[in-house]
């Protein structure tokens, strides 16, 4: 009797323990998402622009976000900037003008691992865009808002950080960066993978524009480069029964796994996909001032977030470790 006590109890808890991780799920809530994107995607932001006072306010209230839900700095520098200089390559008039100083900052939080603290997970997105161009105006439109690109990813980058500090389950540590001047050379990334051995990195998770229904419709994305490693297998069997499918990138001829900021960690081992849901062949608003907050499916895009969360859930346990990518293969 008392062995199946214990049965039942371990039963119970190991039940308890299941439906309050999938009421955590539904924490990732439509309204939140869309405050964080909305404000991202604002004109007040201008375009993000790298070197601009717009990406300086974006990155101030990404700080925030990190600050409200607890989360700890990297390598508890007590600031969530990873702030460095660079010069622009190239500079304009307007430009010049307005550069105070040729600084730029990563936004970067941490939730320490509990018992693999040394091994790293990393939730990234870019979160400058191209600012405002108006000789490239539309419409007489010319502040470029990136709402998908990549306010979209930052935003699930920032919802997926609220979400596995309230988890509070992780084995490794989870590193949430916002990284600067991808549009203009992906200097943010490459500061960032300067910062630790890139053997400790288990899996990137790099979230670019999945503000908008893919090729296949809702409840789904693709992964570039998935047949890389089997980072996009592992995901795949985490979402078994939800409905939810990751596909490799079917846009093959446009070398999407070298477009983004996974490709710097990729070119270190990493297992470093970006996942997207963007029709590079047809999306009608991509790199164009179009590209606004009312174009977005955000019940569609707060479900990618979902998705994401539970498909990376066996890495952050530390039960599934991706095999790496080998770069002797890459491009
Ligand atoms: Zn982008």
């Amino acid at each position: 009797m008392k062995h199946l006590k214990i049965c039942l109890l371990l039963l119970a808890v190991g039940l308890a323990g299941k439906s309050w991780s999938q009421d955590l799920l539904s924490t990732i809530s439509k309204a939140e998402t869309e405050r964080i994107e909305k404000y991202l995607a604002s004109d007040e932001l201008e375009g993000r622009k790298t070197f601009s006072k717009g990406i300086d306010k974006a990155a101030a209230f990404i700080a925030n976000e990190f600050a409200q839900a607890g989360l700890a700095t990297f390598n508890n520098s007590g600031t969530y900037l990873q702030t460095f200089s660079r010069m622009p390559t190239k500079i304009t008039k307007e430009d010049t003008n307005k550069i105070e100083n040729l600084t730029l900052s990563n936004v970067v939080a941490v939730i320490p691992g509990k018992s693999l603290a040394n091994e790293y997970v990393i939730f990234s997105a870019h979160y400058d865009h191209l600012g405002i161009n108006s000789v490239r105006a539309v419409n007489g439109d010319s502040i470029y808002n990136g709402a998908n690109d990549d306010a979209a990813g930052t935003t699930a980058m920032i919802m997926l950080s609220k979400y596995f500090k309230k988890l509070n389950n992780n084995e490794r540590t989870l590193i949430f960066a916002a990284f600067t001047a991808e549009e203009v050379g992906g200097f943010g990334a490459q500061y960032f993978s300067k910062q630790f051995d890139p053997m400790s990195v288990k899996a990137m998770f790099n979230l670019e524009m999945i503000g908008t229904e893919s090729k296949w419709g809702k409840n789904s994305a693709y992964i570039t480069g998935y047949e890389k490693t089997d980072m996009g297998a592992i995901l795949q069997k985490n979402l078994a029964g939800s409905g939810f499918t990751f596909y490799p990138d079917p846009y093959s001829d446009q070398n999407l796994f070298y477009r983004s900021d996974n490709t710097t960690l990729a070119r270190l081992g990493v297992p470093a996909h970006t996942i997207s849901t963007s029709k590079m062949d047809s999306e009608p608003n991509y790199h164009k001032p179009s590209d606004e907050f009312q174009t977005l499916d955000i019940d569609n895009m707060n479900e990618i977030i979902k998705a994401i969360a539970k498909s990376a859930q066996s890495i952050i346990a530390g039960k599934d470790t991706p095999t790496r990518v080998d770069t002797t293969q890459l491009k």
